[in-house]
């Protein structure tokens, strides 16, 4: 099966690829927003989760992906090169 090229945007000079759900599915990781307690989600539909790396509850899309990992703004920022190598999260 030919597989389809990702269609790439820009955010701030940054390229971003825009894949398929099901090429999504596949990342390591999925970067999330926190959710802190107390406070309403950003969406009423939202989903929560947990960060993989520091377990800051955190909220999602409902339509987001389900596999991959999800992980705070904060700690993606903060190790942002070393995302594409899951073996330097440990506790992920
Ligand atoms: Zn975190």
């Amino acid at each position: 099966m030919k597989r389809e090229k990702p269609r790439r945007i820009s955010i701030d000079g940054v390229p971003i690829d825009v894949v398929s759900d099901e090429e999504a599915e596949k990342a390591n990781f999925m970067v999330c927003i926190l959710a802190p307690e107390g406070e309403p989600l950003k969406f009423a539909d939202n989903f929560t989760g947990f960060c993989c790396r520091c377990g800051a509850k955190v909220q999602y899309r409902w339509y987001a992906p389900r596999k991959p990992k999800r992980i705070c703004l904060g700690c993606a920022m903060a190790n942002v090169h070393d995302l594409a190598s899951a073996s330097v999260f440990p506790k992920c």
